[in-house]
């Protein structure tokens, strides 16, 4: 089986400073990791390979820095690594960063599962695994919180749908989202650092993508900032009200109190 994992690099912080004039998040400065959610899509991966053998592939589109989480998938036990980085992705909205990744996917080829993290910690939108298999006509499923039966060509799944929890069957080749019930992601093995230390990454671009770019349905092109439909008008941290009034009366003129307050801030 040949597994492909989207992984993607987001900001170690939950305090990610905004550029408010070009509406996007300054990234510069700030240390990187693997976004958590794709820790447990690539632990899922990594546990069908022990279960029933499989090649395990991941693929990120970022900046050159982002060969770090290539290289952190290796050391946990992942075959090979692709990044697709070129000036022309940045600047990606949900829809483009989808259509990059759905042509990185063709460009690697055969494959028989896709595997994503549930969403991300910075972009959080939970949209880019469901947009790829719509870009390669693939089945799809999501949330995924346990693989319950895998085999070379289909697999069997439970889903948490947080009202109800589904069992799903999916013929092969598909894409799953995983969420962070799956597995525990394994540490990082000394013994693959030193194995992987110097394994290639295969760096794609602009040009190595427009090659493959007719065998999606659409023909358009979504690359980067000018292929993103949603544009960002404004960005800006919203403002902590922290002002309080403490009111001590009896309950119905605290109610009272309350009503009109609520009026004068045309809640009511
Ligand atoms: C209008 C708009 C403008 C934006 N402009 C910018 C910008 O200028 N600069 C910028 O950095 N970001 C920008 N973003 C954010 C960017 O679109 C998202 O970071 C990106 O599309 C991924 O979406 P997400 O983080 O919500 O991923 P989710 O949909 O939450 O991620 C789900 C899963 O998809 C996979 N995945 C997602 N992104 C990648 C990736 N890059 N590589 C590999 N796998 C991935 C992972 O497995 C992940 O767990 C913009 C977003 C919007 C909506």
């Amino acid at each position: 089986m040949r597994i492909i994992v989207c992984i993607k690099q987001v900001p170690d912080t939950t305090e990610v400073a905004i550029d408010e004039e070009k509406g996007v998040l300054r990234r510069e400065g700030v240390d990187s990791r693997m976004n958590p959610y794709d820790l447990y899509a690539l632990e899922t991966a990594l546990r069908i390979k022990e279960q029933i053998g499989a090649e395990v592939i991941v693929l990120s589109m970022g900046p050159k820095q982002a060969e770090d989480v290539i290289k952190q998938a290796y050391y946990m036990g992942a075959d090979s690594g692709y990044l697709l980085s070129d000036r022309k992705f940045a600047g990606a909205d949900t829809l483009a960063t989808a259509y990059t990744l759905a042509l990185g996917v063709k460009k690697i080829g055969d494959f028989d599962l896709i595997i994503t993290g549930m969403q991300t910690t910075d972009g959080d939108t939970a949209q880019v695994g469901p947009a790829v298999a719509e870009f390669l006509n693939l089945p799809h499923i999501s949330y995924v919180k346990e693989i319950q039966k895998v085999a070379e060509d289909q697999l069997i799944v439970k889903t948490d749908m947080q009202d109800a929890i589904e069992t799903q069957k999916v013929v092969l080749p598909a894409l799953i989202t995983v969420a962070k019930e799956i597995y525990q992601p394994r540490l990082i093995s000394y013994k693959l650092k030193l194995r992987a230390k110097d394994r290639n990454i295969c760096v794609w671009s602009y040009s190595d993508l427009v090659e493959v770019k007719g065998l999606l349905n659409d023909e358009t092109e979504f690359f980067g900032l000018t292929g993103s439909p949603t544009q960002v008008e404004r960005i800006f941290a919203p403002t902590r009200n922290s002002t309080k009034e403490i009111w001590e009366d009896q309950p119905d003129v605290l109610a009272e109190k309350a009503i009109s307050k609520l009026k004068e801030l045309k809640i009511l």
